[in-house]
């Protein structure tokens, strides 16, 4: 086998892509990651939120995400390599759905799918909440508004039904240090990694894949080349000439992610956890230096901005900033809006009903894993699993397109539906539409 030439491409070295070059290499596929970027988790991984959680709307997408805690958890097993920078930790905080008075909401729908599943998890009245978080106010200040509508100053309207607590739930605090340990885990076991490798052709000989062309005039040959790269991933699709045969597409959108020192008194370093909150459509998690990290849940009062991943703004923007700090202020009584504005902006790979796509194309030899829709860091060693097993079967023969495949996960033994994740689904009736998935 000649220098540049390999048994898998992987387009990508975030967390995603990452997971799949360890995955493909422990079984023994030479794999080559390229990435445009400079180093491994330089694309939307390095921004994100990090937090592990299990509050899917669909079966799939929650057994997905259990079976990725696993190797959050299990993190130095799985990886069984050194890596020079350290490991990452994973912080068990818990998480707590709120869940506003109703059975059509996706709190309620959350819990019924876990009650169905065995997820494990507690019911908290009000009293707990207070008791569990006593920096917590459970009022009930939704449905979500923008600070200019005179509805978002008004009084609670009540106090949330109870909250839905998994103990097993968490974040990592370093994800672009995730991806490196990832790539060391991948090199140990033989992958080799370019960077500053941006691709621009994906190459075709007599009806597949043959490999890529890179902008430098490199060229890399594998019969199995596979997409993994984030809010471009479209892009990609497109050079490869299957954007078209895909019923499902993908778009960049713009997000933002806000930091904020914790209320006066609070350690929320320590006693912090995570918590997803519809009634004001935020979410937010302790971050390093007693500090709260608050993410939206694309309330349908704010703004969506489908970008050209290439040219954005990334600056923070002051009204979407106020809006999000002064909806945790309503959950975190005291949390001020400090003058100076911290956080970040970062890109989305939204699919069509904001669940990702895990699947072959019409072309054969190339795969997607893409989609990931601001949710999936968390399904990162479970998605990687998946998609090997896929990459095997198909390679092998096997007719997913029709007999759609579904796997074990190797922790958990949960199913997982690879099907569900198909490029030619049908817009998921159930999705939340929104980074829940
Ligand atoms: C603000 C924010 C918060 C989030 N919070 C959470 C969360 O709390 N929990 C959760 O589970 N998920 C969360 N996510 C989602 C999660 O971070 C992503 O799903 C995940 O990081 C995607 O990883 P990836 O490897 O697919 O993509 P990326 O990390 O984007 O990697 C794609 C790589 O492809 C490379 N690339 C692109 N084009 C080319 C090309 N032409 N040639 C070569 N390389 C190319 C890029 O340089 C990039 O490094 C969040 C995302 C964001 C943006």
């Amino acid at each position: 086998m000649s220098e540049d030439s390999f048994d898998a491409i992987i387009i990508g070295a975030g967390v995603i892509g990452g997971a799949l070059a360890l995955e493909l290499a422990d079984r023994g596929y030479r794999t080559l990651s390229v990435d445009k970027g400079p180093t491994a988790g330089s694309g939307s991984t390095i921004n994100s939120c990090a937090i592990v959680r299990f509050s899917y709307s669909s079966v799939a997408g929650i057994n997905l995400a259990w079976e990725g805690m696993h190797y959050w958890k299990d993190w130095a097993g799985y990886i069984a390599a050194d890596d020079e920078l350290g490991l990452i930790d994973y912080h068990m905080t818990g998480q707590l759905v709120l869940q506003q008075a109703g059975d059509t909401t996706h709190a309620a729908r959350v819990k019924m799918l876990w009650d169905q599943i065995g997820i494990p998890h507690e019911v908290w009245d009000t009293e707990t909440i207070r008791q569990r978080c006593p920096y917590i106010d459970p009022g009930l200040f939704g449905p979500p508004t923008r600070p200019s509508d005179d509805a978002f100053w008004a009084e609670p309207s009540g106090v949330v039904e109870c909250g839905y607590f998994t103990p097993d739930a968490g974040y990592v605090s370093d994800p672009q240090l995730s991806c490196h340990n990832l790539q060391r885990g991948a090199e140990a076991r033989g992958a080799a990694f370019w960077f500053n490798a941006e691709v621009v052709s994906i190459d075709r000989d007599r009806g597949r894949v043959s490999g890529v062309s890179l902008a430098d005039g490199r060229t890399a040959q594998a019969p199995v080349v596979v997409n993994v790269a984030g809010p471009h991933s479209y892009l990609i699709n497109q050079m490869a000439g299957v954007y078209d045969s895909m019923n499902i597409k993908t778009k960049a959108l713009r997000h933002e992610v806000h930091h904020v020192p914790s209320p006066d008194g609070v350690d929320f370093d320590r006693n912090g956890i995570t918590v997803a909150d519809d009634d004001l459509g935020i979410y937010f998690r302790p971050e390093v230096g007693n500090h709260i990290l608050i993410g939206s849940g694309d309330p349908v009062c704010d703004p969506r901005e489908f970008v050209d991943p290439e040219v954005y703004d990334r600056s923070l923007q002051p009204e979407q900033y106020e809006a999000q700090v002064l909806r945790a202020g309503r959950r975190l009584p005291g949390l001020g809006i400090p003058h100076e504005r911290k956080g970040i902006v970062d890109l989305y790979d939204v699919s069509d009903d904001w669940i990702p796509i895990y699947d072959r194309t019409d072309l054969d030899g190339f795969y997607v894993a893409i989609g990931t829709s601001g949710n999936q860091y968390k399904n990162a060693g479970s998605a990687g699993q998946m998609m090997a097993d896929l990459i095997e079967a198909v390679e092998a023969g096997h007719d997913h397109d029709r007999d759609p495949l579904v796997v074990q996960g190797r922790y958990s033994g949960v199913d997982l539906d690879v099907g569900f994740f198909s490029r030619n689904r049908q817009i998921d009736p159930h999705s939340s539409m929104s980074v829940h998935g």
